[in-house]
This record gives structure tokens, C-alpha cells and sequence, in this order.
């Protein structure tokens, strides 16, 4: 039997830890109340799990238990917040505002929003994936009614100046979203420091469960909701809520957070030993400004071989992707690496490394030899090929 490969694409999910196993483990037995059940103990005992995680999480974000909108994940948090405005400030404006480099769960319901007569700006970045708050000021309008930005970039790391712009959207009293699922845990932040108005995260990035994820709405901010069903969550999220998975997803919270000081420096220290190790091949290029990103996310592009042939070689020892999971298998390069200005052929030929909690010294040491070795053979391949 071959061994498992190595972990490294922890930008696409974490595995979860197994301190948040036991903590959910009651709610999957014998507590399985509905916390909407009013009328008798199971529910209760449901409700308060619930109500205790949503403490903890406000409390790891510096916001009010009751600004938190639990819902299936930052998709649906994204959803939920960009189409949740336009839908109740249409009278007022119809434009809005995001960059190119964002997650689909936020360019798609801003491309849909179009379809239906809404004007949508699209910001471009610099080379090294990073737009400026004067973009932003220049392109506000009077009809503006939100600005959408995401905190960390999924596939290559980077950090965009959220406070800066949140303090000039609410200035301009523009509502501001940030999509900060790869941000919870890797870097501190807090929604007042932001300044952010909704804000979406994801249990699934910090060692948590999948199926739950969060909109944090500061309060007085209006938003349709965009299921309709039960009273749930103010009424703006129908829908039984999940008490394991909203316990799993508050326990992950917390401990991401705690842990996120040494992490930081342990993580960092490991991808940069990586990065440093491979510039003993030539003809990489890195993806992303180097400084302004996540210190576990490494992305570069990779001169003189053949991509599908490369991640073939390297695919039974590794787990790494190529641009972001969600649009693997697609022909078209990723978007982001397109939006920072990389040929075809370089977005193509790009791998995003995502190191986490349980990437070890000897599993960088192992990937870099894997690496070199394999990029080395697929050089000489193709060197042989063109003399042949
Ligand atoms: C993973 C991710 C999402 C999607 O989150 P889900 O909880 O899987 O729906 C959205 N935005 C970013 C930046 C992400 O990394």
C-alpha cells in the first residue's frame, strides 16, 4: 500500500480537529433537540448549545451574539449579504462594487445581480494581487450601494487593505462586505478594526466542520433574506439551524484564534524554508506579493514544463492544487493569476501550496524534494523532446 500523500492544500478545507469531534460529539446522541423547540427540555438544551457558541464566536470577532447570521457556509454568507442589499437598496442604488480576484461566491452573485439590471464595477489589482483604497474612492458613485472585498485571497494569499476601505465606505455610508473565510484564524482581525458592515466566514477553513459557515450583519444594517421559511435567525435565514455543527464551528473558532500567534510563526517559517529551498531550480515565479499575505500560502508559476504532465508526477505523493479547487478541471486559467497579469501558459503552470496545522518539518523537506525532482524531469523531458 502506498502511503497517504502529503496534506497541502489546506486553502481548499482543513481537516477537522479532533478537539472539535468531542465537542460536537453530544449533539450528534443524545442531545438532538431542535434549539427551536420551545416546549420541552430537548430543544432548551439545544437552544443554550446554541446560544453558547454564538457567544463564543461573536466574542472572537469583537461583535454581538445577535449580529451573527448562522447559515451553510461563506457561499451562502456571501449570497446572503450581496444579494441581501441589492434586494433592499435597489430604490436607493444600483451599483456595486468588487475586485477580480475574488472567490466565485462573491463574483457570481455580483455577475447575477448584473443580469438583472444592477451596474456592477469590477476592480482590477496590481501585479502583485493587491488593489488600493484610492480604486475603491474613484469608484464610488453616488448610487453606490456596496462594496464587496475579500480579506485573504483563496489562492494566492494575499491581504487587501480592508480597514482602510471600510473606513472610507462608511464614510461615504456605503455598506461594506468582506469575504473573510481564508482570513478566520490565519491572520487576527476583528470586525470593529475592519470596519466591515457584513462580513461571511466558514467553519470548514479553521478546522471545523463543512455545512456551516456565518454572516456577521452589524446591527441597523438592512438585508432581505434569501430563504424564506421558518423565523429562524431573525427571520432572515429559514432553516433548522445545527447545533453540532454550530458547536463543531465555535470550538474551531477558538482554538484557530488561541493557536494563531505560534502558528503564524511556525507556518511561516516552514513555507519560507519551502520557497527558499526551491530557488535552487530557476524559472519559478511567485504568485502574489510576497510580504502582504498569509504566512501558510505559497503560490508560484513555474517556466518549461507541461502542467497536467507535472501535477501527473507529482499527484500520489502530494496533495496540492493547482489554481483554486473550485475551478480545478476547468480548461480556462485561474482568474486570479489571470488577473495579476500571468500569460496563459503561467496560470496554467502554477501551484498553490497551503501548509496547516498538522504540516510538519519533515513533510516540507519531502514536498521540496518531490518538487525539484519532479519539475527537473519534466524540463529535461520536454529539452529532450524539442532536440529529438
Ligand atoms: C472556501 C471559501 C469560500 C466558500 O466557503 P464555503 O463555506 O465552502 O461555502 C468563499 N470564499 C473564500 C475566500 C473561501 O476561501
Amino acid at each position: 500500500m502506498s502511503k497517504d500523500p502529503i496534506y497541502l492544500d489546506y486553502h481548499a478545507t482543513t481537516p477537522v480537529d479532533s478537539r472539535v469531534v468531542t465537542a460536537m460529539q453530544p449533539f450528534w446522541g443524545e442531545q438532538f433537540g431542535n434549539p427551536a423547540s420551545r416546549s420541552h427540555r430537548y430543544g432548551l438544551e439545544a437552544a443554550a448549545a446554541v446560544q453558547v457558541a454564538r457567544e463564543t464566536l461573536a466574542t472572537a470577532i469583537a461583535a454581538q451574539p445577535e449580529e451573527l447570521i448562522f447559515c451553510s457556509g461563506a457561499t451562502e454568507a456571501n449570497n446572503l449579504a450581496i444579494k441581501g442589499v441589492a434586494e433592499t437598496q435597489h430604490r436607493k442604488g444600483q451599483h456595486l462594487i468588487t475586485v477580480a480576484t475574488e472567490h466565485q461566491a462573491v463574483l457570481s452573485p455580483c455577475r447575477y445581480l448584473e443580469s438583472l439590471g444592477f451596474q456592477l464595477t469590477v476592480l482590477p489589482v496590481n501585479s502583485q494581487g493587491l488593489i488600493s483604497v484610492e480604486q475603491v474612492a474613484a469608484a464610488l458613485r453616488p448610487d453606490t450601494i456596496l462594496v464587496s472585498v475579500m480579506a485573504a485571497n483563496n489562492e494566492i494569499g494575499v491581504l487587501q487593505p480592508i480597514a482602510a476601505i471600510g473606513a472610507l465606505c462608511r464614510d461615504r455610508g456605503v455598506v461594506f462586505h468582506c469575504d473573510a473565510a481564508q482570513a478566520l484564524g490565519r491572520i487576527p482581525f476583528n470586525v470593529s478594526d475592519l470596519n466591515v458592515d457584513l462580513l461571511s466566514l466558514s467553519g470548514h477553513k479553521v478546522y471545523g466542520p463543512k455545512g456551516i459557515g456565518l454572516l456577521y450583519r452589524r446591527s441597523g444594517v438592512a438585508i432581505a433574506p434569501q430563504l424564506h421559511g421558518g423565523s429562524q435567525e431573525q427571520g432572515l435565514r429559514a432553516g433548522t439551524l445545527a447545533p453540532a455543527l454550530i458547536v463543531g464551528f465555535a470550538q474551531a473558532t477558538e482554538l484557530a484564534i488561541a493557536e494563531q500567534p505560534t502558528e503564524t510563526l511556525r507556518l511561516q517559517t516552514l513555507r519560507d524554508r519551502l520557497w527558499q529551498g526551491l530557488q535552487a531550480i530557476g524559472g519559478l515565479h511567485l504568485n502574489g506579493d510576497p510580504q502582504q499575505r498569509l504566512p501558510s500560502n505559497l503560490n508560484f508559476s513555474i517556466e518549461g514544463i507541461d502542467p497536467s504532465r507535472l501535477i501527473q508526477r507529482i499527484r500520489g505523493a502530494i496533495a496540492v492544487s493547482s489554481g483554486s479547487a473550485c475551478s480545478s478541471g476547468n480548461a480556462e486559467p485561474s482568474h486570479v493569476l489571470t488577473a495579476i497579469g500571468r500569460s496563459p501558459d503561467l496560470a496554467h503552470a502554477s501551484l498553490r501550496i497551503g501548509l496547516g496545522r498538522f504540516t510538519i518539518a519533515e513533510e516540507i523537506d519531502r514536498t521540496l524534494e518531490i518538487l525539484i525532482a519532479a519539475i527537473q524531469a519534466e524540463r529535461s523531458r520536454l529539452t529532450r523532446h524539442k532536440k529529438g
